[in-house]
């Protein structure tokens, strides 16, 4: 390995992107979420994923098929839009080619207190945990919060979050024997957002420091070993899983829109040839299989305990005229329980 480059997996369409590029180069390596491929002299490490979440997936669902109060609109975007921002924020730390370890996303508990990191940058003895705020628009800054100009009661503070954060982290390490140095910093990511009355606080960085931010990074000496490995596969064997939707809006099977839906612009305007269902609005092309699957998994997360039938699927989907051809792709992509009409499917 002469030269190592490790970049974030951050989507299922990066991976792809990869796959189709360097699929005969691709090597899975057997622990945790590392992937390791190699590309000439060059490596990328992957580590572990961000992807959008169980219920900014669902809410997105529900945002198409039906119409959201204004609060849960908002909660919607809310969730998006930070999202955004940590995808963005993986961008930019893609590019960096020191020799570092790069998790998104990983909730940890310590003490019965769970915490959230966005971004954890292990690079040599420390680790620097990332929170990543997309905010946009005018902010101003005083007698220690954060408010929206405008808005008469400040919004929480991110600072206290880092804080919380980086408090739990310590003990985390501690309780695990890894002695790391913690250097946390709080990165507002969006060109658009601008804070009146900024404090001096090394550790905040602004839009127009993060290419300095970058380059800072990039010039630390770094030579990974066993250690930071070791931490790195730690923290993601203990990453929790997202633990049930708070408030969501109610919904019923029947009270949502039904049909297949795009993959690119979510248009419910869909026409089904024989082998592919084409976009009417934006023009993307799919594969009847591969839109098909799509609409299951998205009905399996908007209703857990439905029984997923032949049936059922052809009515959610709309546009596939054939339920031979819809048993077919259960059939090859689900367990299928029970026998003929009345198979029921589950996630393989
Ligand atoms: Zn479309």
């Amino acid at each position: 390995m002469s030269q190592r480059k490790i970049i974030p997996f951050y989507a299922e369409e990066c991976q792809e992107f990869f796959e189709l590029f360097f699929v005969d180069k691709l090597s899975q390596l057997g622990w945790g979420n590392f992937f390791i491929i190699s590309v000439e002299r060059t490596w990328f490490i992957f580590l572990k994923s961000r992807t959008e979440s169980d219920l900014l997936k669902l809410l997105g669902f529900l945002n198409t098929r039906m119409n959201l109060t204004e609060d849960e609109a908002k909660q919607y975007l809310y969730l998006k839009k930070g999202y955004e921002g940590e995808v963005a924020f993986d961008l930019l730390t893609a590019a960096l080619d020191c020799e570092m370890y790069i998790l998104n996303d990983l909730m940890l508990e310590i003490n019965h207190s769970k915490f959230q990191i966005d971004s954890s940058l292990i690079i040599q003895d420390t680790i620097f945990p990332c929170e990543i705020k997309n905010f946009e628009g005018n902010y101003f800054y005083k007698d220690g919060e954060f408010h929206f100009c405008g808005a008469k009661t400040p919004i929480t503070n991110p600072l206290h979050q880092v804080k919380r954060a980086e408090t739990l982290l310590q003990q985390y390490l501690k309780k695990n024997g890894f002695s790391f140095r913690i250097v946390p910093y709080l990165v507002f990511i969006n060109p658009k957002f601008f804070l009146y009355q900024a404090p001096q606080n090394d550790s905040i960085i602004f839009p127009p420091q993060l290419s300095s931010f970058m380059k800072k990074l990039n010039s630390k000496p770094s030579n990974l070993n066993g250690m930071q490995r070791k931490l790195a596969d730690k923290m993601i064997a203990d990453h929790i899983i997202e633990s049930p939707y708070p408030k969501l809006p109610s919904y019923e099977y029947h009270s949502l829109r039904k049909g297949s839906t795009c993959a690119i612009c979510s248009s419910f305007h869909i026409a089904c040839g024989e082998r592919k269902v084409t976009c009417k609005d934006c023009g993307f092309e799919e594969e009847v299989e591969s839109a098909v699957v799509r609409s299951v998994e998205e009905l399996m997360l908007l209703f857990p305990d439905l029984k997923i039938t032949t049936n059922i699927i052809h009515d959610w989907c709309g546009v596939v005229e054939s339920r031979k051809t819809i048993r077919t792709i259960l059939k090859k992509n689900f367990k299928a329980v029970g026998y003929g009409q009345w198979s029921i499917y589950e996630k393989m």
